[in-house]
């Protein structure tokens, strides 16, 4: 087993709530193992740039509370080439790093994996942290429950208003290749519809039940569209519905980057914390080239090469309820 005496932690890809309750955990455990601890900022790019920052037990005070992440994230092309990954071998070999924690999503996993096979001397564990919640391995990724709950909070104020006027709204909402976050916040509104790319939009279909809806009385209508649904997204489906049923005032709101900002909800505070201190443990175990993920309550490490290889997939029974309901 390797000599573990120094590690490092990093956030990398698209910022999660919950980031920093995990950077905690990885720092407080780190130091209760006995280890060092660096920070690395803005992810890979930190690495080659050599922009590394010791971490005590005091430098992750009051921070599990706050979204964002104190190291910074950042997305690095240069770790993309041989060069910029030889050049961050070098910088971390300088400063005596054993191990690294890395926090993020698929492209960071194929980074940390790509980088293992290179430079097998310094370990790799990952902990997922991406509001998609697309990675296998896990029930859940960090920052997918405070994301869903945001829209929640931001769809329910716009039904206020939809009911006051007998208004459509579609609410577009992050997902780009998975329609997880459109799923559990469309069930979570009662939303009319949920589009998602997983699935094919029948636009006249659509048409149907809204017009259905319209004649039980219904004040308002919620249709959730997931960025990457077939349509090309809220604008565009909601343009093409309105050519063709025109009674209800449509309107269109894109959420954006609020849903990845914000306070950690309770259960992406636990599950970084609890994720945080297994990255350290496992490390400590002897285990490397792992995604350290939560399954049915237990802890489970999933190779870096399965995690990148496959997506989560969506229940398809919250699909079938999410229709049934909306009738
Ligand atoms: P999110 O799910 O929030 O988008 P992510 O980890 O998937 O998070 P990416 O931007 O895809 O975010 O990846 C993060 C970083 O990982 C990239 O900016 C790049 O530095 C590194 N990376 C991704 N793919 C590769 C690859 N094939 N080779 C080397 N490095 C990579």
């Amino acid at each position: 087993m390797k000599d573990i005496r120094k590690i490092a932690v990093f956030t990398s890809g698209g910022d999660a709530p919950g980031m920093n309750a995990a950077i905690r955990a990885v720092v407080r455990n780190g130091i209760a193992n006995g280890l060092s601890v660096v920070g690395i900022k803005k992810g890979y790019q930190g690495m080659i740039d050599k922009d590394f920052v010791d971490l005590y037990s005091t430098s992750v005070s009051n921070i599990i509370q706050r979204g964002g992440t104190i190291l910074k994230t950042a997305r690095c092309e240069e770790f993309h080439d041989a060069e910029g990954r030889r050049k961050a071998y070098e910088h971390l070999v300088s400063n005596h790093i054993d191990a690294i924690v890395a926090i993020g999503g698929d492209g960071t996993f194929t980074g940390a994996h790509i980088f293992m096979q290179e430079y097998p001397d310094i370990s790799i564990v990952g902990i997922p942290g991406t509001i998609d919640n697309d990675l296998v391995g896990t029930d859940y990724t960090i920052g997918f429950d405070t994301a869903v709950n945001t829209v929640i909070d931001a769809v329910d104020k716009l039904r206020d208003t939809a009911a006051s006027h007998d208004r459509l709204f579609f609410v577009e909402v992050m997902g780009r290749d998975s329609g997880m976050i459109a799923l559990h916040s469309g069930i979570a509104v009662g939303a009319e519809a949920i589009l998602i790319p997983e699935t094919v939009t029948y636009v006249d279909q659509l048409i149907r039940q809204l017009e259905r809806g319209w004649l039980r009385n219904k004040s308002s209508c919620i249709i959730i569209v997931a960025e990457g649904d077939d349509t090309g997204g809220a604008t565009q489906i909601a343009e093409r519905v309105k050519m063709k049923f025109s009674n209800y005032d449509t309107r269109v709101s894109v959420l954006g980057h609020i849903q990845r900002g914000g306070n950690p909800s309770a259960n992406d505070r636990l599950l970084a914390t609890r994720l945080g201190y297994e990255a350290v443990e496992a490390l400590a175990k002897g285990k490397e080239g792992v995604m350290v993920g939560l399954e049915h309550e237990k802890i489970k490490y999933t190779p870096f090469a399965l995690a990148i290889k496959d997506k989560a997939k969506l229940n398809l029974n919250l699909v079938k309820i999410a229709e049934i309901l909306a009738m």
